[in-house]
């Protein structure tokens, strides 16, 4: 595979490391219109990883294109939701 451009493709996320922390994921709230994408994961995988920010907010929105499902983890502080994006894309957490 070609070398990627990180800012383009987005970064590929390694394997889950043993004892990775299990995050908890729950159905999407829907409870603002406007939600951007700050960063995400490379779609050349199944399922993806966004850091999302929104009422100024921020969560991890995992999106699994096979399955056709979406789901969030809790809204939490920008910075706390930007490590935990950084935990998942290191295999940290999962
Ligand atoms: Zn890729």
């Amino acid at each position: 595979m070609a070398r990627e451009i990180p800012d383009f493709h987005g970064p590929h996320i390694e394997p889950p490391l043993p004892g990775h922390f299990k995050l908890t994921w729950h159905e999407p709230t829907n409870r603002v219109a406007r939600i951007r994408v700050v960063s995400h994961t490379c779609e050349c995988r199944r399922t993806t990883y966004e850091l999302c920010s929104a009422a100024g907010q921020g969560f991890v929105r995992r999106t699994d294109r096979e399955k056709r499902t979406v789901h969030e983890t809790s809204w939490t502080l920008s910075a706390a939701a930007r490590h935990t994006f950084e935990q998942i894309l290191r295999g940290e957490a999962r």
